[in-house]
Formats: C-alpha cells, sequence, structure tokens
C-alpha cells in the first residue's frame, strides 16, 4: 500500500488514526494529484484524502422529523457520518403515520403542496421520488363550505376554477386572474430568498430584496391583499384561509404568505398513497441506505459544550460525539431543555417568553363503519363568523361557539387507510395553543360534542353513531407528548418580527457548530419550506466543514428506486 501527501503533521496524525484497515500505510511527502489535496493510494483504490477525513467527521441530528430526515439525507450523501436522534419509537415526528385497529391516520401534514424541492433533494441524493411515493393530484383540491353560506369547489384546472368563482360571484372573475398573475411574478421574485440563509439584517437590505417591496407589500396582511382582487368576501376568504397553514390568522400573516393559495393552484395539491407518513418512512429508508444511523426511542436530553461549541449529546442510553450538531427539535423546547440560558445571547428565556407562538389543533381521529362516498377527499369549513374564530384563538384564548374546522376523507380516493368496508375520518379544528383560560382535562368531552355537530356541517351525518375507532389529541398532548412548547403545532408564528434573519437561523446565532432545521426556523413551517430549510443548513454545515455543497442542486434525470440500490 502506498500513501502520497504533502508534508502536513496535524493531517497525518489525522489520517493515521482515521486509516482503520488493520494495514500499516506507507506514507510518501508530496508528488500529489495537482487537482486534489492530498490522494491516498491503497490497494489499488484511490481516495482523496480530503474526502476520507470528511467522513470521518460525525454529526448528530435530534429528531427524526421530515427536516432532519432530509437533511440526514444530504449529509450522509457528502459523505459525513450521520446520527440521528429520535426520542419516540418511529420517524416523521409531526409527518408520521399513525396505525390502530387496521386504520391508518396521519399525525399532522395531510397536504402536500409543491413536491418540487423534496423531489430535488431526492434527486440529490440518487433517488427518484416520484418512484418511491405514488402522488395523487387531487381535483376538487378540497371543498369550502362557508358558514355564511354557499360552498366553492376548489380545481387547480384554472378553467374549472372560473366558472366556480362565476357561480360565487361573477366580477370576481377577473380578479382571479389578476391575483394569479401577480402572485406567479410574486413567488418568482421571491423564491431565490426563500432558499437562501438570512443571517443577518444586511441580507434583508441587499438591492434586490428591497427591489420586491413592492410586489411583495409586507406591511399589508393577506386579506387585505386579497380585498384588492375580490369583491365577494367568502373569496377573499378563500385566497387567504391558507395562512392557517402556518397557524396564522390571515387577517395578520403578512400578505407575502398570499403565495401559499398561489402554490395550490398553480401547482396542486397532492396526496401521497398511504398518507404523508409514507414520505418521511421513504425518507428513513433512503438515509438508511446512505448510511445514516437512525436511533428511536433514544432522546437527546443533554448537550455537552467546550464553551459554546457542542461537541457532543447525551441521550437516554449513551454519549455521542460529533463535529456539527442539527437540532430538528421544536425550537423553543429545545433551547430550554437543551441549552443552557447562559450559553444563549440572542434567544434568552426572556426572548423565549416574549415570542409569538403558533396556535395549536384540536384533533379526532376516527376509524368509521362505511363511507362518506359524496364527500371530497379535504373540506375546510369557514366560520360565519371567521374574525372572531380567530379572535378568540389567537387574542382571547377561548373556545369558539362556531369553530372552523379541517376534515379529511382520505379513503375516497387512498383505500389503504381502512380495512374493507370501512373509512377514517381526520378533523382538525384551529384553537388557542395552551393557555391558563383553556382547561382541556374540564373541555374535552363538551368539544368533542360540538366538533361532531360542526362536522355534520361537512356532511358528516350520524357520524357519532359509525365510530369504531376514535382518538383525540388536545393542545396538552401537543405539549406533553410531542414536546412542542405551549402545545403550537406550527412553531413560531410567521410575524413579520420572526422571519427571515429575525426567526431563529439556520447557521444557530447563539452557539458554534449547531444548524436548525425545520418549522422553527427559516423559511419558516409547512413542508416545502422545512424542506428548504434543510438544503439551507446543510449547504452552509458543508461549507462551514470545507466541503462542497454544490450536489444539492442536481439536474433531475432517470434514477435509480431504492431496491435497485445495493
Ligand atoms: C396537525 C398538523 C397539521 C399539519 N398539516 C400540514 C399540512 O397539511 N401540510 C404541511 O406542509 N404542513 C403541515 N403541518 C406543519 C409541518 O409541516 C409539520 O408539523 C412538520 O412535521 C414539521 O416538521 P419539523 O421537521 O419541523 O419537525 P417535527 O415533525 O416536529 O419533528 C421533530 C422531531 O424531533 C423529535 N424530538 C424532539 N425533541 C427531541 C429530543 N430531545 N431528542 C430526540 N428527538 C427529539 C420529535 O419527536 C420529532 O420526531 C402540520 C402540522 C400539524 C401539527
Amino acid at each position: 500500500m502506498c500513501i502520497s501527501m504533502r508534508q502536513d503533521d496535524g493531517l497525518r496524525k489525522k489520517f493515521r488514526s482515521l486509516f482503520l484497515l488493520g494495514k500499516k500505510p506507507v506514507i510518501h511527502e508530496s508528488k500529489v494529484n495537482r487537482n486534489a489535496n492530498f490522494v491516498v493510494l491503497a490497494n489499488e483504490y484511490e481516495f482523496h484524502l480530503h474526502q476520507i477525513v470528511v467522513m470521518n467527521k460525525k454529526v448528530c441530528i435530534v429528531g427524526a422529523g421530515p427536516g432532519g430526515l432530509a437533511c440526514a439525507m444530504l449529509l450522509a450523501k457528502a459523505g459525513l457520518q450521520v446520527t440521528i436522534l429520535e426520542r419516540l419509537p418511529g420517524v416523521g415526528g409531526r409527518t408520521s403515520s399513525y396505525r390502530s385497529d387496521g386504520f391508518t391516520f396521519d399525525v399532522g401534514p395531510t397536504f402536500f403542496l409543491y413536491p418540487s424541492v423534496l423531489r430535488e433533494i431526492f434527486a440529490a441524493c440518487g433517488f427518484d421520488l416520484d418512484r418511491e411515493v405514488s402522488f395523487m393530484k387531487l381535483d376538487p383540491q378540497y371543498e369550502l363550505i362557508f358558514g355564511g353560506g354557499g360552498r366553492l369547489a376548489a380545481s387547480p384546472d384554472f378553467n374549472r376554477m372560473e366558472e366556480a368563482i362565476r357561480r360565487l360571484s361573477p366580477p370576481d372573475v377577473q380578479g382571479f386572474r389578476r391575483f394569479y398573475e401577480d402572485n406567479r411574478r410574486k413567488l418568482t421574485g421571491f423564491a431565490p430568498f426563500l432558499s437562501s440563509p438570512f443571517l443577518g439584517w444586511s441580507d434583508l437590505l441587499r438591492k434586490d430584496m428591497l427591489k420586491l417591496l413592492p410586489l411583495l407589500r409586507p406591511w399589508r396582511s393577506v386579506h387585505s391583499d386579497m380585498s384588492r382582487y375580490f369583491e365577494d368576501p367568502r373569496l377573499r376568504l378563500a385566497f387567504s384561509f391558507q395562512s392557517k397553514y402556518l397557524g396564522m390568522s390571515p387577517f395578520r400573516c403578512p400578505s407575502l404568505f398570499s403565495i401559499l393559495s398561489f402554490l395550490e393552484y398553480e401547482y396542486g395539491v397532492f396526496h401521497p398513497i398511504g398518507g404523508c407518513g409514507a414520505v418521511t418512512a421513504t425518507m428513513a429508508q433512503i438515509a438508511t441506505k446512505l448510511g445514516v444511523d437512525i436511533r428511536t426511542n433514544e432522546g437527546v436530553e443533554e448537550l455537552a459544550f467546550a464553551g459554546n461549541k457542542c461537541e457532543g449529546v447525551y441521550t437516554n442510553e449513551r454519549f455521542y460525539e460529533c463535529d456539527a450538531l442539527v437540532i430538528n427539535a421544536d425550537f423553543a423546547r429545545a433551547m430550554h431543555r437543551l441549552v443552557p440560558e447562559k450559553l444563549r445571547g440572542r434567544w434568552s428565556n426572556r426572548k423565549l417568553a416574549k415570542a409569538r407562538y403558533s396556535c395549536s389543533t384540536f384533533m379526532m381521529y376516527l376509524g368509521i363503519r362505511g363511507r362518506y362516498d359524496d364527500i371530497a377527499h379535504h373540506s375546510v369549513y369557514i366560520s360565519g363568523n371567521y374574525e372572531e374564530n380567530l379572535l378568540d384563538i389567537e387574542r382571547r384564548h377561548t373556545l369558539s361557539k362556531d369553530p372552523s374546522f379541517y376534515v379529511q376523507n382520505a379513503c375516497v380516493t387512498d383505500g389503504t387507510l381502512a380495512p374493507e368496508g370501512m373509512s377514517t375520518v381526520y378533523a382538525l379544528f384551529p384553537v388557542s395553543h395552551q393557555h391558563e383560560n383553556i382547561d382541556w382535562e374540564r373541555e374535552k368531552g363538551g368539544f368533542r360534542q360540538l366538533a361532531l355537530q360542526q362536522l355534520a356541517k361537512a356532511g358528516f351525518k350520524n357520524l357519532e353513531s359509525r365510530i369504531v375507532y376514535e382518538k383525540i389529541v388536545t393542545p396538552r398532548e401537543w405539549d406533553t407528548q410531542f414536546e412542542l412548547h405551549l402545545g403550537s403545532t406550527f412553531s413560531l408564528a410567521h410575524s413579520l418580527s420572526q422571519m427571515l434573519h429575525l426567526r431563529p437561523r439556520n447557521r444557530f446565532e447563539d452557539l458554534e457548530s449547531v444548524y436548525l432545521v425545520g418549522g422553527g426556523t427559516h423559511p419558516g413551517s409547512g413542508l416545502p419550506v422545512i424542506f428548504e430549510s434543510s438544503r439551507i443548513s446543510s449547504r452552509l454545515l458543508l461549507q462551514d466543514l470545507g466541503m462542497s455543497p454544490e450536489f444539492i442542486h442536481p439536474k433531475v434525470d432517470t434514477l435509480p428506486m431504492i431496491a435497485e440500490v445495493a
């Protein structure tokens, strides 16, 4: 065996300790391949020493949510030794499946929007998303039921959507066209910023960013922005309620987020067969193929610091040394539990207490006899007094009498989720995050009855008599079982004061060698942007280790399936 390398004691030592083949390498000075820093020839194989050193770098990821899994895939593909530590028995976090009595439910996400980002991540890792997961584009993508009267079957087919709008409010057809054109420009202009890190004011004050301001109109809310296009108040809601995907009121959510409804109409709403949990399960399989060590039932209990540099993590089982740490766990909870306040500069306990958090949700996962064949896959009921309903949630922290809700009747398109002759009903009621005004122990039973009454408004008549399986999750369980600060299901709110560089940063500003990924960092909550956060954080981490992150944006070509990769 023959090894050529430049005179460099540090590297040589590192290399010696690294070179594990059990055969004593002979080290020759210099004479190296000009294109590589160092070249190692060992048993006819040629390695770039740089790669070997890098392969020995260890990264720990706290949490196997979609953000953590996507990061693991990219970092392992780059050649790092990656370990994911997950406190729950399974992977996927809020984007996991939950199975009981033959029924399969998504725990959280059911709308899969804009798969392109994940498609590119799969491609960067050598896989083809569309060959691994079957996606169905839904049409109608959802049915909107207005508490004040009227319905709208939202379609990604432009002509069909125009017709549906004409039936509700003929003059608004023109507005729909303007909405479409303006938001296409908005998304095109803003997309590069969503995929860039925001590490300080200078990123915000970039000339190209400032040029976008008239288009983004950040001083307006999504709802007031929609009043520029639509006269009918129902249509204003139809194109602004999507801010609830971020857990925010459309009356307060910055107008930039009108791109959410545009994304639905332009690219569609997808249902992955088997549910969104099937996507994270596939990601975990791929990560494992790429060499990631996924350790479930191993919660991280403490971080080991030298100064403010994280050097490892303690789980309930053992210590893991690392060169870099990625935190995918809920941001505020992770700060309180894992990072001593004296090491935190910007994100002190005081700042965390003053931060604004998203709403929470009251969930019903029901297995029922038979199926409601005439009800759409997704339905959204918007309360007759939506503004009051939102004030109850965000300001008054009380329970509404006519709460809005979202309900999924997935078995009309996906028979894999329930036993023969049965189906699943998933109902989500946005409610206040944990607050002293609401004692869920006391309120749970009453709110369940109200929820069943409300569901009848979406066509689920006699639902209670058909229930064979039932599970309820309140903000209390989101807090205690899913470890979300205040049970806020959509992380930190997306107010202007908590966005871009003002959100906890991807290269975490308070600590060294620590990166954040998931809904609590830039760009924000929701699967497409969470996947974007994994690309941003992976790129920063690789750059900091002196590695090239270029592969993260590859060309998509025909790629092998997991089964075809040895
Ligand atoms: C009810 C609901 C509905 C939603 N619907 C949609 C939707 O339709 N479409 C959409 O795009 N988004 C939706 N979202 C928002 C968002 O996409 C998901 O919540 C997403 O799963 C968040 O991903 P994440 O990577 O930030 O973290 P998470 O999914 O929360 O994963 C974090 C992981 O970290 C683990 N963890 C925490 N602490 C520790 C520790 N100390 N040690 C080890 N592991 C730890 C957790 O167990 C968890 O597995 C929804 C969310 C909820 C709750």
